[in-house]
C-alpha cells in the first residue's frame, strides 16, 4: 500500500498557536502572581473577547458565510476589524471554508474541517497543514462577497489590520492604564487564545457532543453548554439543517447572544432583512427525526408492529394538523396585511384558527406521549 503523503506544514500557524497558547498558560499566570491584575484588565478582556467573537459569529458566520441578514456598512466595517483582531483569516477566506463545510459536511476529502477526521483535526489540525490550498485560488464559492467592498478591503489589508489590532489595541490600552506588559498578556494573548479555541469548539465539540433533535444526517449537535462559550453557536444541529436562519438558538430561553445582537442591530437600523425558518418546517423536522429514532429503536422487534403502525399514524396526523394550522395562520396574516375580508368572515376564520391551534396542541401531546413509550 502506498503511504499517504501529508501536505506541508504551515509553520507560521504552528508557531502562532503554540506560542500564544504557551504564553497564555505560563506567562499570564506568572505575571499575575508577580505584579497582579486590576479589574480593568478583566473588564477589557471581556470586551475585547466579545468584540472578536461577535465579529466572527454575527459577521463572518451569519452575515457573510450564510447571508442570513443584511448589515449597514458601518456594522460591516466593525466586523471586518473585529475579525482581523480575532486572527482567523479574512472574512472571504473564512466564508469560503465555511460554505464548503456546509455543502460537504463530514466528507473527509472535501469538508475542510470534517469532524469524521477526529477531534484534533476538526479543532485545529486542519489549519496546521496546507490541506485546502487549491480552494483559495479564486474563492469561487464566494462570488457574492467579491461585490462587498468592505470584505475585499479587509481581504487586501488583512495582515496589516491583524497586526494593527492585535498589537495596537493592547499597547494603547497598556499606555492608558500604565501597564503595557499586563495588557499585552491579557487583552493581547489571553483574549486571542480564548477567542480562538472557543470558536474552534464549533467545528470540533459541536460536531460530537450534544443532541440531534432536527437531523442525524450529519454530525452536528445542539449543546446548551457549548452555546455559552460560543455566543450561541452551540445550537449547531439546528444551524446545519436551517443555515439561512439568523438564529441558532430559536427558542427565547436558548442562550444565543449573536441572535440578540443581530436583533438589537435591527432595532437600531444597522441590520435588515433578518431571515427565519417557517415554524412549520422546524416542527416537521423535529417530528420526523423523533419518528426516525423511535422506529430505529423498534427495528429488530417484529412483535412491535402495531406500535410502529401507531407511530406512523400519529405522525401523519400531526403533520396534517400542523399543515392546516399554519396554512390558516398564513391566510389570516395575509388578510390582516391587505385588509381583504369582512369582519364577520374574519371572526369565523379566527374561531377556526383557535380550534386548529387546540387540535395541534392536543395532537402534539399525543405524539409526545407515544414517543415516551418507545
Ligand atoms: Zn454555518
Ligand atoms: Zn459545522
Amino acid at each position: 500500500m502506498r503511504p499517504s503523503v501529508k501536505p506541508p506544514i504551515i509553520w507560521l500557524n504552528v508557531l502562532l498557536f503554540l506560542t500564544t497558547f504557551m504564553a497564555a498558560i505560563v506567562a499570564v499566570p506568572w505575571y499575575g502572581i508577580v505584579n497582579g491584575y486590576q479589574t480593568a484588565h478583566w473588564v477589557l478582556l471581556l470586551i475585547a473577547f466579545s468584540f472578536c467573537n461577535l465579529s466572527i459569529t454575527a459577521g463572518y458566520h451569519r452575515l457573510w458565510s450564510h447571508k442570513t441578514y443584511q448589515a449597514h456598512p458601518a456594522l460591516r466595517a466593525i466586523f471586518a476589524i473585529g475579525g482581523a483582531f480575532a486572527l482567523q483569516n479574512s472574512a472571504l477566506h473564512w466564508s469560503s471554508d465555511h460554505r464548503v463545510h456546509h455543502k460537504h459536511v463530514d466528507k473527509n476529502d472535501i469538508d475542510p474541517y470534517s469532524a469524521k477526521r477526529g477531534l484534533w483535526f476538526s479543532h485545529i489540525g486542519w489549519m496546521l497543514r496546507h490541506y485546502n490550498k487549491e480552494t483559495y485560488d479564486d474563492y469561487a464559492n464566494c462570488r457574492d462577497l467579491h461585490k462587498d467592498p468592505i470584505v475585499m478591503w479587509q481581504h487586501k489589508y488583512y495582515l496589516l489590520l491583524a497586526l494593527l489590532t492585535n498589537l495596537g489595541i493592547p499597547l494603547a490600552l497598556g499606555l492608558i492604564y500604565g501597564d503595557v506588559l499586563g495588557m499585552l498578556l491579557i487583552v493581547g494573548v489571553l483574549r486571542l487564545v480564548l477567542s480562538h479555541h472557543t470558536t474552534f469548539f464549533i467545528n470540533s465539540l459541536a460536531h460530537v457532543w450534544g443532541s440531534q433533535p432536527y437531523t442525524d444526517k450529519n454530525t452536528a449537535r445542539d449543546n446548551g453548554i457549548l452555546a455559552i462559550f460560543t455566543f450561541g453557536e452551540g445550537y449547531h444541529n439546528f444551524h446545519h439543517i436551517f443555515e439561512n436562519d439568523y438564529r441558532n438558538g430559536i427558542y427565547w430561553w436558548q442562550y444565543d447572544p449573536t441572535k440578540w445582537f443581530i436583533k438589537s442591530s435591527h432595532w437600531l437600523g444597522l441590520a435588515d432583512k433578518l431571515r427565519t425558518t417557517p415554524k412549520i418546517k422546524i416542527e416537521q423536522a423535529k417530528a420526523k427525526q423523533a419518528l426516525k429514532l423511535a422506529l430505529d429503536k423498534l427495528e429488530d422487534r417484529p412483535d412491535m408492529a402495531h406500535l410502529k403502525q401507531a407511530l406512523n399514524d400519529e405522525f401523519d396526523l400531526l403533520m396534517r394538523k400542523l399543515k392546516d394550522f399554519y396554512e390558516l395562520k398564513r391566510q389570516l396574516l395575509e388578510q390582516k396585511h391587505h385588509g381583504l375580508v369582512e369582519k364577520y368572515e374574519h371572526s369565523l376564520l379566527l374561531i377556526r384558527y383557535r380550534q386548529l391551534k387546540d387540535e395541534c396542541k392536543a395532537q402534539q401531546k399525543n405524539w409526545n406521549a407515544m414517543l415516551t413509550h418507545c
